[in-house]
């Protein structure tokens, strides 16, 4: 069984065939996901997608490219689901300096304010970061993240920051990008990640991975980020998908 930590099934591009994209899961042995949402219409989808499948879970947060749209109301809100049962984790959040929609101090702010709302309602998060490693590294630190714990996703870092996160009780999880023919660095990480601290995802629709980079990504896909990384690792794919699989359950407090 493998456990897809990250999808956007509440994406639009799902809207035409998501019972086909369900279905070619299943076959592939995707038997759990956690769909993420980042903002108002996709995280009341990713609710109705959670009361409608007894495999999907939900992660509700506040994308930081958006942070400048973030009312009190929004984090109010958020917190109210949290008490869902199916809702497993808060995020994604974080850090993103690539876009600059969002200055970057409101985007700390925000950072900062749904870290101390997972805390609240012990959640573990979920890490969105691009090109502001430091700066997430110093307000996880600040935050006391290691109280609840979470995701690095879609990690692309180096090994010294993946030490860092993983001394604060973080996972590290990789998506497509690992099995891309260039990505040197991110297989070299993945392969020095200890098993217990290994997780797995697709962030479908984006980031598809090899042999299908290019098109639209989809859950049965994470069977290739599996079969890469348990290649790297020298192990089997059974015992990848069972370690990363037992970290997920372990991490999001799924008991069944
Ligand atoms: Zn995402």
């Amino acid at each position: 069984m493998l456990f897809d930590t990250h999808v956007h099934l509440n994406a639009d591009q799902f809207n035409d065939d998501l019972e086909d994209v369900i279905e070619r899961a299943k076959e592939r042995n995707v038997e759990k996901m956690v769909v993420v949402g980042f903002d108002e219409p996709t995280i009341n989808r990713a609710m109705e997608l959670i009361e409608k499948y007894d495999f999907m879970y939900a992660s509700v947060g506040w994308h930081p490219v958006d942070a400048i749209d973030m009312k009190d109301e929004h984090l109010t809100w958020i917190e109210e689901l949290a008490a869902h049962p199916k809702v497993v984790a808060i995020g994604e959040m974080g850090l993103d300096y690539h876009w600059d929609k969002s200055p970057k101090d409101i985007q700390k702010e925000v950072f900062r304010r749904q870290i101390r709302l997972a805390r609240k309602v012990n959640l573990p998060i979920i890490i969105h970061n691009r090109d502001a490693t430091e700066d997430v590294i110093t307000i996880l630190k600040e935050e006391s993240v290691e109280e609840v714990g979470g995701i690095m996703h879609c990690f692309t870092g180096s090994i010294e920051v993946a030490k860092q996160c993983m001394g604060m009780n973080m996972y590290i999880s990789f998506g497509g990008p690992v099995t891309f023919k260039n990505a040197k660095k991110p297989k070299e990480v993945a392969a020095e990640i200890p098993l217990d601290k290994l997780l797995i995802e697709t962030d479908c629709p984006y980031l598809t991975p090899h042999p299908y980079r290019g098109k639209r990504n989809e859950p049965a896909y994470v069977s290739y980020v599996a079969e890469q990384i348990a290649e790297l690792k020298g192990i089997s794919y059974d015992e990848l998908a069972k370690h990363t699989t037992e970290n997920a359950l372990k991490l999001f407090r799924i008991n069944d």
